[in-house]
């Protein structure tokens, strides 16, 4: 079997998820080594942009079109990409680890009796078997899973997890077409936008987290005044959503997001493993926390004991004082 591989390309308004990108560039950098194929697979891109961002990625980018495909829905989604795969028979499908590609892998893995491994942040080759990395038990083990499927496994990975290479080429298109009218009895009757964040929690290489050490609402003035100097994003503890202090959507953890920034920062976040679950592969972990003895500290690379009120305010200083320097 050649060692094709389908990368799902997520779109982003008019764009695409930069986790999409990732994945197509480890896709390249694996097809070459096996002389085989990276697939982008687009379905209903919004604009003729989108199709020019991505096409330099793959080696084909297999463009789906039709109506009442422009937004993802798992019930046309779904049965498009398993036609897909049983045509083109590639041996993975990867994607990424985002509210979408949560919904729509284990669906489809399950149409397609396919093994499926979530919440992935690494993929090596020994030989021609693949190995999947993947975060275990709030980060306490790290596992490495064979890869021994006949038939095309399904792996979605965290946002962060690869770097984007340089790319070289232009994919060939091949246009499909798909059916955009649902299989099932569902209508979508209208669709409501929560408020814009400037920059993606799973996507953002910086993330400054407040836990229930933060206090209250009000406190988050200086996290997203950092945040905002850092150009990344304000992360919550479930403790913080629940008491109503930030919206769901910037809850990091096991029933939140799984986030990979390049720096995470945690401020009065006890780190109680269904909040560590996701962001144990952040690549640099700070921890500030007034209790030395707090579960945070197992995790971070470095730990801050002190009063956060105090911490704080001296980091902003730093930050704006450098910033000012870089000009
Ligand atoms: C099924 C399930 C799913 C869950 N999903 C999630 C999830 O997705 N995400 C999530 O986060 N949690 C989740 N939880 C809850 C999780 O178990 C913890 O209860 C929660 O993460 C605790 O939030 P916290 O760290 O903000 O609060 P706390 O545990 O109360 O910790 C507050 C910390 O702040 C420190 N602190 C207080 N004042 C200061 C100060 N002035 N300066 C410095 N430090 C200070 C304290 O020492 C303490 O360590 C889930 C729980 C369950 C049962």
């Amino acid at each position: 079997m050649a060692k094709d591989i389908f990368v799902f390309i997520e779109g982003k308004d008019e764009g695409v998820r930069k986790s999409s990108i990732e994945l197509l560039s480890k896709a390249k950098g694996i097809t070459k080594n096996h002389n085989s194929t990276t697939y982008g697979i687009l379905i209903g891109p919004k604009s003729e942009e989108m199709v020019d961002t991505v096409r330099p990625y793959p080696d084909k980018l297999i463009v789906v079109r039709g109506d009442g495909l422009d937004e993802y829905r798992w019930d046309t989604y779904t049965p498009i990409l398993e036609r897909l795969i049983k045509t083109y028979r590639p041996f993975l499908f990867l994607g990424p680890s985002t509210i979408t590609g949560k919904d729509l892998f284990p669906r489809l893995a399950a149409r397609l009796g396919a093994a499926y491994i979530s919440d992935a942040t690494g993929i090596e080759f020994e030989g021609e078997e693949a190995l999947v990395k993947k975060a275990m038990f709030g980060g306490k083990i790290i596992s490495w899973m064979g890869i021994n499927e006949k038939d095309c496994a399904l792996v979605t990975f965290r946002p962060n997890s690869f770097s984007i290479d340089r790319p070289s080429g232009m994919a060939e298109v091949i246009e499909e077409m798909g059916d955009g009218k649902s299989e099932e009895a569902i209508t979508v009757l209208e669709t409501k936008k929560t408020m814009e964040k400037k920059v993606d929690l799973q996507e953002a290489d910086f993330i400054i987290c407040g836990g229930r050490g933060m206090k209250g609402p009000e406190q988050f003035g200086i996290i997203e005044e950092i945040a905002s100097l850092m150009e990344g994003r304000v992360g919550a503890s479930r403790a913080v959503v629940d008491a109503k202090w930030r919206d769901y959507e910037d809850q990091i953890g096991k029933s939140g997001k799984t986030v990979s920034p390049k720096l995470y920062i945690g401020c009065g976040v006890s780190g109680a493993l269904h909040h560590t679950m996701g962001m144990d592969t952040s690549k640099v972990i700070v921890a500030i926390n007034k209790d030395p003895n707090a579960p945070i500290f197992q995790y971070a690379d470095y730990g801050i004991v002190d009063d956060l009120f105090d911490v704080l305010p001296a980091l902003k200083e730093e930050l704006k004082k450098l910033k000012e320097q870089a000009g």
